[in-house]
């Protein structure tokens, strides 16, 4: 940065730095402004960027703190409520695809009962042939029996095998 020229620029400077010029300055420096070319300038164009400084501060002056904290929480309670609603509209999509693929797989399962059970029908004997072959059947005795050594034996091995472990 080069040195300035007059030797009282610095002292006008600080003067329009802090807010004195050109009321509160002494007589001196506003009399050596009015002679210099070179400070009555620097005068000119400080004066112009501090009066457009105050302009700005003006016309751009923050909301308080109260109003951005609401904001914020506005915000933050909208996009809570956002969140929820597309997770119930997940949900319900969900629950309605689920609906529908069951009710696909009902009716598919519907057809194919039918086709089973019409197939079976075919294959089941007939009234009149299960009475030809009433005697290949064991006896109902037999059938007793066997039922009954089933449910006695089970629980026996069923011990035997849990007590050698
Ligand atoms: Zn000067």
């Amino acid at each position: 940065m080069n040195a300035p020229d007059c030797q009282r620029q610095d002292e006008l400077l600080d003067a329009l730095a802090s807010g004195q010029w050109p009321d509160a300055s002494d007589r001196e420096l506003r009399a050596h402004v009015a002679e210099c070319t070179e400070c009555a300038a620097l005068a000119v164009v400080a004066t112009s960027i501090a009066s457009d400084r105050r302009d700005i501060e003006h016309l751009a002056s923050p909301p308080p703190s109260g109003a951005v904290w609401w904001r914020m929480q506005m915000r933050m309670d909208r996009e809570a409520r956002e969140a929820a609603a597309k997770t119930v509209r997940r949900t319900h999509s969900a629950i309605v695809l689920v609906t529908l693929g069951a009710l696909g797989a009902l009716l598919v399962i519907t057809r194919l009962a039918g086709t089973a059970w019409s197939w079976l029908a075919d294959t089941m004997p007939r009234p009149a042939e299960l009475a030809t072959l009433q005697h290949l059947a064991p006896s109902m005795t037999t059938v007793v029996v066997a039922a009954a050594s089933v449910l006695v034996l089970a629980p026996i091995v069923v011990w035997l095998a849990v007590a050698e472990e």
